[in-house]
């Protein structure tokens, strides 16, 4: 019998309002859920395609063993006994550091396994923990806990007021946005220019979302140099707000110093955006009736991706807009995570590894990952929801000093000479599941698991060939930003 269940997608924060077509008890259709209170139909395609993941050839619904004759099937006792028993022989031997642990989106933004996983790590004495985030959005954190004191204080642009807003490396009616929610992205958007204000794109791509504004190319990789001169240009023009910058910043001629020497026209020769672009744009951003500025992934993967936001950050605060009615707002949550994080010490900037590289909100940098392994720190890897030869940016060395890895996934995958895999729980299996967006009252639904043709355009990661790599340049980057 053909029914609609709604439940939600787990594979990143954003956790977008689902609507699954099944018939006979298996998947037939994803779409978006319109009626969702936060994602109200937003949804991106891998939400509306994670069927093929649920019907994938490479699903493990068992624990799988590495053998001499290629991965078989073993029993959960089996599993559980001799995955235990390598571990506590390594945590006798090397200590409970030697073991790392690996988090990928859909388990970093899972409410309830942060506390199982970080029990677990706390009884086994590690504090490896390395993850997705290091890859695109740990600069932001990192700017935070400097900036505001906390990493989880996280100003957003106030959309429904702002007469400019400026978007550098972001396309949300496509992708979403970084680390809060904005539904109809788009269309709230073309809401600001129909009100007379402007919607600025800085991409070097010609993103979707543009349509809702106005688009000016950018040479990949140097916003930081357009960010330097925007606020050079802002604070030698008088767009700043002194009484706020006395009342409640300190080293702002630190930072006007640090700035001076980026003009519009320097930052045009690096750029490719012309000075008077530059200075017209600042003219505007100063004459609006509240302005926000919102960077994403494009600039937070970038090599000055801290950077960037720190500047971001700083052109929004020195203007007066920061915690500004049309500016950027501090929301507050259901509760106070930051005072929380705070007081537990955690998750706060430690530099605990010999390279220097710092920890932020308690993630070693993935991109040093294949080091860490190669020089011995690390020897064994529990993998969680994530394959970081693909995820890492810095998958060049041969893992070949790692002596045990476990991968709790849904797929099989190409991650590391792991010895087990053993399943995690499919989210298409347990509809019933409370998330902070689920609609209550829903009946739930278990989904077959036998395969069926993958969509078009849909690749298992066995049958992918020529899977990229980001290659070595991006390991400076991921210590520097995380
Ligand atoms: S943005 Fe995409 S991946 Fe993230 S929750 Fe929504 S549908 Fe899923």
């Amino acid at each position: 019998m053909r029914d609609t269940r709604y439940t939600f997608c787990r594979i990143c924060e954003a956790t977008c309002g689902l609507a699954v077509t099944v018939n006979d008890n298996r998947v037939e259709r994803i779409e978006p859920d319109r009626d969702h209170v936060v994602s109200q139909g937003f949804v991106c395609v891998k939400g509306t395609h994670f069927d093929a993941v649920q019907n994938s050839p490479d699903r493990i619904t068992e624990p799988l063993k590495r053998t001499a004759s290629g991965w078989q099937p073993i029993s959960w006792d089996q599993a559980m006994a001799e995955i235990g028993a390598k571990i506590r022989a390594l945590r006798a031997e090397r200590g409970g550091d030697s073991i790392a642990h690996f988090v990928g989106s859909p388990a970093g933004a899972n409410v309830l396994a942060p506390l199982f996983r970080n029990a677990f790590f706390k009884a086994l004495g590690s504090r490896r923990f390395y993850g997705t985030p290091t890859t695109d959005t740990t600069n932001k954190f990192r700017v935070n806990e400097d900036m505001y004191g906390s990493p989880f204080r996280l100003a957003f642009p106030d959309v429904n007021h702002c007469d400019f807003l400026m978007v550098i490396g972001a396309n949300p009616a496509v992708s979403g946005n970084t680390l809060y929610h904005l539904p109809r992205a788009k269309g709230r958007m073309r809401d600001i220019v129909k009100r007379g204000g402007r919607v600025v794109f800085i991409n070097p791509r010609r993103v979707e979302t543009a349509a809702a504004g106005e688009h000016y190319f950018i040479r990949p990789d140097t916003d930081v140099y357009f960010l330097a001169a925007f606020l050079n240009e802002l604070m030698q023009g008088g767009g700043v707000d002194m009484d706020r910058i006395d009342a409640y910043f300190t080293g702002y001629q630190a930072l006007r110093d640090s700035v001076s020497g980026w003009s519009a026209e320097r930052q045009a020769e690096v750029t490719g955006i012309a000075a008077d672009t530059l200075r017209e744009l600042v003219a505007a951003h100063r004459a609006a009736n509240g302005a926000a500025l919102y960077m994403a992934t494009g600039v937070n993967q970038g090599r000055h991706g801290t950077l960037c936001f720190w500047l971001l950050e700083a052109i929004n605060a020195v203007s007066g807009n920061l915690d500004a009615r049309g500016g950027t707002l501090m929301g507050e949550g259901l509760f106070d995570m930051a005072r929380e994080v705070n007081e537990a010490g955690d998750l706060l900037l430690a530099h605990e590894r010999k390279d220097g590289f710092p920890t932020v909100v308690g993630n070693h940098p993935s991109g040093m990952l294949a080091d860490d392994i190669l020089g011995g720190e690390v020897r064994a890897l529990i993998v969680e929801a994530s394959n970081p030869f693909l995820a890492c940016s810095n998958p060049d060395g041969t893992p070949g000093g790692i002596r045990e890895a476990a991968v709790v996934n849904t797929r099989r995958q190409r991650a590391l000479p792991a010895q087990d895999a053993v399943p995690g729980r499919h989210h298409a299996r347990h509809f019933r599941t409370i998330g902070f967006h689920c609609k209550a009252g829903r009946p739930g639904t278990e989904a077959q698991s036998q395969p069926n043709p993958l969509p078009r355009g849909v690749r298992t990661q066995q049958s992918a060939p020529g899977v990229g790599h980001a290659g070595k340049t991006g390991q400076g980057q991921q210590g520097q930003g995380g």
